[in-house]
């Protein structure tokens, strides 16, 4: 795909289909097939040099949650009456992430939760019960969101599509957090919630969440903790005694948090949760059509039929890693964390960006980062990428912390510093989410407009065979 990686490295390997084959192939020929590219693909980060994406990366895990999965995979969580299983995964869920959230907490309203199909869809969700609660108690019909710079896309996603106007307070460069006077300067009287991030994708640092609790109680709009990333590994922690500020309903003001399952819990991909202080507000968000001829329609979130498989492997994930796993999880990815950040502290070339802790990012200011990410790519490591100032992350994931990845980073890394001293061109790499290829050209929104459609449409860019 424009020479950045290959897109259709199976081309010439397997049939391609542009039509459904006229009869059926057979079911092992299939399965050997996929078991084959599964394994190829696997291999990107069996070895632990890949941040984060595989947040398990155990293959045992795995087939324990396929097994649920498949019991459920074709069971349709809108049918409750003939799926009762779904009430009590999704309950179960919805009652162990707010536990962990401290809702116990909240004496004043009835806490209450939704699973969603991922972080995004938390995102979405929380927005519009916001929105629409402000529209039903405060009368705001021309709402607006205040959200620091290093908040997740999903919001900026949110405005786009719920009609909210998006206002963005830049973050310090040193420490990479907002400033809760600026968010409280952004806010006005059509404002309906404020954003903080626990902790935020590009840095991993967690927002002052208590002050911003603070900002939103006196201006009396709602506060969104995006604890997508965060959610499942930063109370534990907290637990071992890392310096972990406050971020769920402990902090007074926080009306809504999202956290994925499908990251640090995890659960298999196309889950999260979004949990509410207030029932109140997660009902504001309900979308009914009492009059159609199909039937009263009700479905509590952004989708219609939902897999019960889903669920079930959520909920067996959380419930078969349990307290005791998910905090020896955490130990071990916050010493392997701690040990990768001071091979970064050992080149006076690299600096650490504010003060991180599962997740750090760097970036160096002799020379352009993206150099240490090609030299790294060489040697099989995928950091991810990010830009203003460029700088790269690492995820630290459970695949990280078998032994001899420190070595390997410390190894590589050395080399990478080295490299990149040397270097007059500008380097290959560039800032794309949840990668890094390279060679942007200047119109950046064209390009990857062209590289979202070569994708979606492989089968007319293929060549025929
Ligand atoms: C991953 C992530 C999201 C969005 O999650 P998806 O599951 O990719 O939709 C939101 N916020 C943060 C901080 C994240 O890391």
């Amino acid at each position: 795909m424009r020479d950045l990686f290959d897109a259709y490295p199976y081309q010439d390997r397997y049939a391609v289909h542009r039509t459904l084959p006229d009869r059926g192939r057979a079911s092992d020929d299939v399965l050997g097939e996929l078991a084959e590219m599964a394994r190829i693909e696997d291999a990107a980060w069996e070895e632990g040099q890949c941040s984060g994406t595989m947040y398990a990366g155990d293959h045992a895990h795995y087939t324990v949650l396929n097994e649920a999965f498949g019991l459920f995979s074709h069971s349709n969580a809108l049918q409750r009456d003939i799926c009762p299983s779904a009430t009590r995964f999704e309950g179960e869920i919805i009652a162990m992430t707010l536990d962990l959230m401290h809702a116990s907490v909240v004496t004043d309203s009835s806490p209450a939760g939704m699973v969603t199909g991922g972080g995004t869809g938390s995102i979405l969700q929380a927005i519009l019960a916001h929105r629409e609660y402000a529209r039903a108690t405060r009368g705001i019909d021309r709402p607006s969101m205040v959200r620091p710079a290093t908040a997740h896309p999903a919001f900026v996603k949110a405005a786009h599509l719920f009609g909210l106007e998006l206002r963005t307070v830049p973050v310090d460069p040193v420490t990479t957090l907002v400033d809760p006077q600026a968010v409280a300067d952004a806010i006005d009287d059509t404002t309906v919630v404020i954003v903080g991030s626990a902790g935020n994708y590009p840095y991993g640092t967690i927002d002052p969440i208590e002050d911003l609790g603070q900002v939103a109680l006196e201006h009396g709009v709602g506060l969104h903790v995006d604890a997508c990333l965060g959610g499942f590994i930063l109370p534990f922690g907290e637990e071992l005694g890392y310096p972990i500020p406050p971020f769920d309903f402990r902090v007074p003001g926080v009306s809504t948090i999202s956290a994925d399952t499908h990251k640090y819990g995890y659960g298999l991909k196309g889950s999260s949760t979004v949990l509410f202080r207030d029932k109140a507000v997660r009902n504001a968000s309900y979308f009914l059509v009492p009059d159609w001829p199909g039937g009263k329609y009700f479905s509590p979130g952004m989708e219609g039929s939902r897999s019960v498989g889903l669920l079930a492997a959520t909920w067996t994930s959380l419930v078969t890693t349990g307290r005791d796993g998910y905090l020896a999880h955490a130990r071990r990815i916050f010493e392997t964390s701690s040990l990768l950040q001071d091979v970064v502290r050992s080149h006076p070339e690299l600096r650490l960006m504010g003060d991180p802790t599962f997740l750090f990012a760097f970036t160096s200011d002799e020379f352009d980062i993206y150099h240490v990410a090609d030299s790294m790519k060489e040697t099989g490591w995928r950091f991810n990428g990010l830009q203003y100032p460029n700088a790269l992350h690492m995820a630290v994931t459970r695949p990280q912390t078998q032994p001899g990845v420190v070595e390997r980073f410390r190894t590589d890394l050395a080399r990478a510093v080295e490299y990149a001293k040397t270097q007059d061109q500008p380097p290959a790499s560039a800032a794309i989410y949840g990668g890094v290829p390279g060679g942007l050209t200047p119109d950046v929104s064209e390009f990857i407009a062209a590289m979202m459609s070569d994708i979606l449409d492989a089968q007319q860019t293929v060549p025929p065979p």
